[in-house]
This record gives C-alpha cells, sequence and structure tokens, in this order.
C-alpha cells in the first residue's frame, strides 16, 4: 500500500464525537461493503437513536471476496481502533468484531465473534440478543454494523488525517490497494471479458465505463449464462424471508409486478443455491424497479383520472346552473 499524504490535522483523544463526525464527514467515508451509505449520516443516526452497541463486519460472505479478510490480517490493530473511534461516538457503545471461521488474529480488547456467514441484521440480532437471527434492521436491536474497510477508513481520517481515496480490492484472485476511480478496465482481468462487482450471488455486473468506488470491495468475471428455471423448488427453502424466489423470478420474466418482492434483503441466498445459474438477486432488484415504476405511473394515471372527474363533474354542474338560471328567467314576470 502507497503511504498517502495527511489531507487533515490528526485529531487527538480530546476530540469529541461532533469533531469526529464532522472529520468522517469531510473525508468523503461512506459504507465500503457495498452499501455506500454516508458514514457520518450512519453515526449521527445512531446517536440520535441512542444505539448502544457497534460491530465491525469482516464476514466476507461472498465467494472469492477475501478483501475484508486480508485487511484484518494486515491492519487488524487499525480496524479495531477504527470500532472505538466508532464507540467514542457512541457514548462508550458496546463493541464487536465478527470474523470468519478460522481466523486466526491477535486477541484484541473487544468481542470478537465468529456468528454465522450472514446480512447485516442478522449479525446485528446475533451480538444483540444472542438468540437467533431474525428480521429486522441493525437499529432495531440498537446495533449499528460497520464493515472493517469502513473502520480501517474511519481510523485513518480520524488518527492519520488522511482522506478515503484508496482501498483494498478483491480482484481475481489477488486482493490489492486500488485507487478510487481507477476505471475497471485498466485492470488485467479486464482482458478476459465481461466484469462483476461486488461478488457472484448479491454483485453486479459491471458498466462498461465503472471505475473502483469506495464500495467496490471484488472484481470478477461476469456470471456464466444463465439456464433455464427447472422448478427445482430449490431456492425456497434457502430463503430467510420465507419467499418463493421461484415465483419473483416468474414475475420478473412476464415483466409483471410483484409486492412481495420489497421484502427481499437481497442476500443471495437463493442465487448460491439455484442449479440454473440464474442471477436471481438482481432480477429481484430489477423486479423492485420495475414494481415501484408501474405504481408510481399508476398513481400518476389514478391522479389524471381524478383531475379529469372533477373537471366533467365541474363542467356539469355549470351546464345545470346556466339551465336552471335560463329557466329562472323564462318563467319570470316581465313588466315590458
Ligand atoms: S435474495 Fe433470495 S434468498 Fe435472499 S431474501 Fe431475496 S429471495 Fe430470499
Ligand atoms: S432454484 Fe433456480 S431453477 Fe430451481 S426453482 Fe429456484 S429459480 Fe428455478
Amino acid at each position: 500500500m502507497d503511504a498517502q499524504v495527511a489531507d487533515f490535522a490528526p485529531l487527538d483523544e480530546s476530540a469529541d464525537a461532533d469533531a469526529i463526525i464532522a472529520r468522517i464527514d469531510a473525508a468523503g467515508i461512506v459504507g465500503m461493503g457495498g452499501g455506500r451509505y454516508p458514514s457520518a449520516r450512519k453515526l449521527r443516526e445512531a446517536r440520535a437513536a441512542d444505539v448502544r452497541f457497534a460491530i465491525g463486519n469482516g464476514m466476507a460472505s461472498e465467494p472469492g471476496a477475501s478483501a475484508d479478510t486480508t485487511l484484518l490480517g494486515q491492519h487488524f490493530e487499525a480496524v479495531v481502533a477504527g470500532l472505538e473511534i466508532v464507540g467514542r461516538c457512541l457514548n462508550g457503545a458496546g463493541l464487536a468484531l465478527a470474523v470468519p471461521p478460522g481466523s486466526k488474529l491477535p486477541a484484541p480488547a473487544i468481542e470478537v465473534g465468529v456468528p454465522f456467514a450472514g446480512d447485516e441484521q442478522r449479525l446485528a440480532a446475533h451480538f444483540a440478543t444472542r438468540t437467533a437471527p431474525n428480521a429486522g434492521q441493525p437499529s432495531d436491536y440498537g446495533v449499528a454494523v460497520f464493515n472493517v474497510a469502513t473502520l480501517f477508513a474511519i481510523f485513518e481520517a480520524v488518527t492519520l488525517g488522511r482522506a478515503l481515496r484508496r482501498r483494498i480490492v478483491s480482484v481475481g484472485e489477488t486482493d490489492q490497494w486500488l485507487a478510487i476511480g481507477t476505471p475497471l478496465a485498466e485492470l488485467p482481468i479486464a482482458a478476459a471479458g465481461e466484469l462483476r462487482v461486488n461478488g457472484p450471488l448479491t454483485g453486479r455486473p459491471a458498466r462498461a465505463n465503472a471505475v473502483v468506488e469506495a464500495s467496490t470491495f471484488s472484481v470478477g468475471p461476469a456470471r456464466a449464462p444463465a439456464d433455464p428455471c427447472i422448478r427445482c423448488g430449490w431456492c425456497a427453502p434457502a430463503c430467510p424471508e420465507s419467499l418463493v424466489a421461484e415465483h419473483l423470478h416468474d414475475a420478473f420474466e412476464a415483466n409483471a409486478e410483484a409486492a412481495a418482492v420489497f421484502d427481499c434483503i437481497e442476500c443471495g441466498a437463493c442465487t448460491a443455491v439455484c442449479p440454473s445459474g440464474i442471477d436471481l438477486v438482481n432480477e429481484f432488484r430489477a423486479l423492485k424497479e420495475q414494481t415501484r415504476h408501474r405504481a408510481a405511473l399508476r398513481e400518476r394515471a389514478d391522479a389524471a383520472r381524478a383531475r379529469s372527474d372533477a373537471r366533467s363533474e365541474r363542467l356539469a354542474r355549470q351546464a345545470r346552473q346556466r339551465q336552471a338560471q335560463r329557466a329562472a328567467r323564462l318563467s319570470s314576470n316581465h313588466s315590458w
């Protein structure tokens, strides 16, 4: 990793939460586990909600995406320090670091757990309640979850005064530090063909002009073309939200709407088990857009119809009034 000059004066231990969060904002830090949510906003919202537990998420849930694990191996203390900075912002929140099974890391002063491969919601539920995970947002459990790369960036911004300018990315089989803004087309892996960003399960096909973004944790080859759905039913039991992915797939194929798709948390469990290799998560993202778009069109059509009905009603009322006035004139006694 190249040395980076400081962009700001480092903050010391006396910096309060407002100063730290302002620094995180100025450094341009966003959720680097794919979420892209501004970290300063997340911290302000967590403070407003009196969140008292923060989790560092280093679970690397996408196959082949080992950047977070490599980062933990290279900069474990800095990641823990980043988590402790988050704890200072959250009034001394309880802290935990979720790492993959088999991780050999130095013992920190905070809890390091190996719960299971899973998404943010279930990590939050696991650490907050120590019970079987179920649905809900981390804030429902009084928990804020930060990807380990985000925590490293927070450490660098606050302690070393560095803005977010590069990140570690799994590129094919290797993990590399890349400048944010690097065109993916310039990576050697691009010579092999189409690319996919952020994993085979929940990632997306890379656009032609795509660059490394703060949230780009992996770049790999595009998925192989899918086969047709064979109605095997494997996707249904895999879904943590009890959705039948096969039915959502049918709705997508039929260019239809499906309200149930909004319960999909895009975890990729159905994609992982599908023997036909269907990119279900991206289908469901498109289905959400499609369903929202149709609902918006319907709303606009309803509003236009309501305006038209109101106009017709007004014109009819005016015609009735004119008719009544005319009848009144005709029936009145004239004095000429
Ligand atoms: S991605 Fe698939 S498994 Fe995950 S919630 Fe959505 S439908 Fe269910
Ligand atoms: S797992 Fe794939 S092939 Fe099997 S029913 Fe679901 S979508 Fe169809």
